[in-house]
């Protein structure tokens, strides 16, 4: 097994998985169903023992000690593989212009579409085991958790704390760079979601084409007009106003949640943003 191979089959489930369109047995209108919800994937590989991931755990600024290595979540783990599923224009179009709240279509691709996601995660693990590897998935293992804990906001801190993150293994697999709206800039933009598994399995190990974890934000601050709450400022994004509305949707719109207006109308949607003469605005 390869990771062009795996990527390859990746392609192939998100194209022809009749998951990945919206389906009658959960439509909040009949007009949705057979939306589909996910483009093309994007895959990166990075070594499971990239120094990346030990520093990232030591520095607090970047994630701090809740991160649990590869190695801690697969014993001999060797390689971890990152991949982004890109929303469709339908998902994205149907967010744009009501800046008051999720469209019905955002919240299946954020509900239903994560369901989706797991499912494809674990086709890839069945896959790889077949190939004769053992594979973790940090993000279905019992012992993972993401907690919003309110006494961190209160010290100023990111309210969330997990013990893995999508993003950081995105970026650690060449994938892309983190920007202001706290999102991870790929070729295909901001607007999707990531997943990651941990394999004992040799794939070939994808190269970082960057050195700032910001190269590819223009720090334009498109992203920042977008925010309906604020929540964006000139150099960093405050987690607090943002989870602290995410919540709101999610006591509104439960089981669902979302928001995502930063991801859209701006130059990094659905690709790395050019850099000349962009400004702060
Ligand atoms: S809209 Fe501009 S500032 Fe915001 S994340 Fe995208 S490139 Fe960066
Ligand atoms: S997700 Fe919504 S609330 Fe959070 S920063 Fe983006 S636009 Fe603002």
């Amino acid at each position: 097994m390869t990771l062009l191979e795996l990527e390859r089959a990746l392609a192939a489930f998100v194209a022809e998985n009749p998951g990945n369109c919206v389906e009658t047995s959960y439509a909040l209108r009949p007009e949705y169903v057979g939306t589909r919800i996910y483009e093309a994937p994007l895959m990166g590989c990075a070594a499971a023992d990239d120094p990346l991931f030990a520093y990232m755990k030591q520095s607090k600024e970047i994630y701090g000690p809740t991160l649990r290595l590869p190695e801690e979540w697969l014993p001999g783990a060797v390689s971890v593989v990152s991949f982004f599923l890109p929303f469709t224009k339908e998902i994205r179009d149907s967010n744009r212009c009501d800046l008051t709240r999720p469209s019905d279509l955002w919240l299946h691709g954020r509900a239903e579409g994560q369901a989706f996601l797991d499912r494809a995660t674990a086709y890839l693990a069945e896959l790889l085991r077949e190939a004769g590897g053992k594979v973790a998935i940090p993000s279905q293992d019992p012992e993972f958790y993401v907690i919003r804990d309110p006494a961190r906001a209160e010290r100023g801190e990111p309210p969330y704390v997990s013990n893995w993150s999508e993003r950081h293994a995105a970026f650690t697999a060449g994938l892309g760079t983190f920007s202001l709206s706290k999102h991870l800039i790929t070729e295909k933009g901001v607007s999707g979601r990531f997943s990651s598994l941990i394999t004992d399995l040799p794939l070939t190990v994808t190269p970082r084409p960057y050195t700032d974890p910001y190269e590819y934000c223009t720090f334009c601050g498109a992203c920042r007009k977008r925010c309906i709450v604020n929540a964006i400022g000139e150099k960093e994004k405050d987690n607090r106003i943002c989870s602290g509305f995410q919540h709101q949707m999610r006591e509104r719109f439960a089981p669902r949640h979302g928001c995502g207006k930063c991801q859209l109308s701006v130059p990094c949607e659905t690709r790395r943003p050019k850099r000349s003469g962009a400004k702060m605005g």
